[in-house]
């Protein structure tokens, strides 16, 4: 019986989906463990209160409490924001909308996180790589060179998982490189932690601008599921023609709303002590023998590299210390990810590395 299903499906599937590697997430790549310190997401839980009532009704296609406490979070007008499931979605709907399967590019620029290469080649749109330069910046030359055909340019500032904000500059040239012809994406999922450094207000005055926000990170709500698109009105009505209907269920909306008014104090608080954290741990990592190079980090994770990367991974994993190993990712060779978590998870953290430095003495 399941032999059968799994021929029946091999047989109808896409060749190129047949062969497609899934985006390995922390959950799916790693079990167990009991200090997670992998997906950078937040260590401390939020203080919510909402009602579950009107679960017999369909959502808004685009609940209005939540459009409004978004733009007035992030200094935007109310129809230049499409809530989405996660930020994820923002990228899959940006690519169904706007690039013609079997045709159309988007540009990546790597090492950089996963989703927008799977997205597109799961709607089997082209994957252009211009990887960053080796001080993780981008590759101006190369970026004009590779113009024809490409549709949308994949700009994540700051990185994951590298950590550091793309030049600003750059980004800008890069706007005006693709005026015509591209959409620029600049993936801000991280952006709580560095708010300065926003394209947001720039959004009136690059119509190919697109700006993804997730509330997974410096907000707390990973498990939620709730993203946002920000960009021009023309933009975001063509998303709303591609994207499933009610992506945002009240139970969401009720939380997210919360999260975005009453509670936004709670999140600006946690990105001061991610900050203060970010800080510490880096010192921490500079003390280590094996440390070969600590990466800037802007967000609530340290990329570092270490000469003996897997060892010390596998150790940490034994001892239910769980991080992410980037060392597949271009130019990333022996080179690890820890999330900043809470006090407690850092401490786990650190005596699981003492740990291991003990066992190599
Ligand atoms: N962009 C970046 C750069 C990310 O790191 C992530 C999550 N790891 C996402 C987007 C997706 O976020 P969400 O949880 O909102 O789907």
């Amino acid at each position: 019986m399941t032999d059968k299903t799994t021929n029946i499906s091999d047989k109808l599937v896409r060749e190129d989906v047949l062969n497609m590697v899934p985006y390995q997430s922390a959950r799916r790549e790693q079990a167990g463990g009991s200090c997670w310190l992998n997906a950078n997401e937040a260590g401390g839980n939020n203080q919510l209160d909402i009602s579950l009532s009107n679960l017999n009704r369909y959502p808004d296609f685009q609940p209005q409490q939540l459009i409004n406490a978004y733009a007035q979070y992030a200094g935007v007008e109310n129809k230049q924001v499409l809530a989405t499931r996660g930020a994820d979605e923002g990228i899959e709907v940006l690519i169904r909308t706007f690039c013609q399967s079997a045709q159309d590019n988007i540009i990546i620029c790597p090492p950089t996180y996963g989703m927008y290469a799977i997205s597109a080649k799961g709607h089997a749109v082209n994957v252009t790589t211009v990887p960053l330069t080796d001080d993780l910046q981008l590759d101006l030359a190369l970026l004009e060179e590779n113009k024809n055909q490409t549709k949308i340019v994949f700009i994540c500032s700051p990185n994951n998982p590298t950590g550091d904000v793309i030049n600003r500059n750059d980004i800008i040239t890069t706007l005006e490189l693709f005026k015509d012809s591209a959409l620029v994406v600049v993936d801000e999922a991280y952006i709580e932690f560095c708010p300065e450094l926003s394209f947001a207000k720039l959004l009136n005055d690059y119509p190919n601008l697109v700006i993804l926000r997730t509330l997974s990170k410096a907000f707390a709500l990973a498990g939620l599921r709730c993203g946002f698109t920000l960009a021009s009105n023309e933009i975001i009505t063509m998303m709303s023609k591609i994207i499933a209907p009610y992506p945002i269920s009240n139970p969401v909306s009720a939380i997210a709303s919360q999260a975005l008014t009453q509670n936004l104090n709670e999140m600006q608080q946690r990105v001061i002590q991610t900050n203060k954290l970010n800080v510490e741990i880096g010192e921490f990592l500079k003390q280590q023998t094996w440390l070969e190079k600590l990466f800037i980090s802007k967000t609530n994770y340290i990329l570092f590299q270490a000469n003996n990367a897997s060892t010390l991974f596998n150790s940490l994993i034994k001892q239910g210390v769980l991080i992410r190993n980037q060392s597949s990712q271009l130019g990333l060779d022996n080179c690890l990810r820890v999330s900043i978590g809470n006090v407690n998870e850092l401490e786990q953290f650190k005596s699981a590395v003492n740990t291991y430095n003990q066992q190599q003495e």
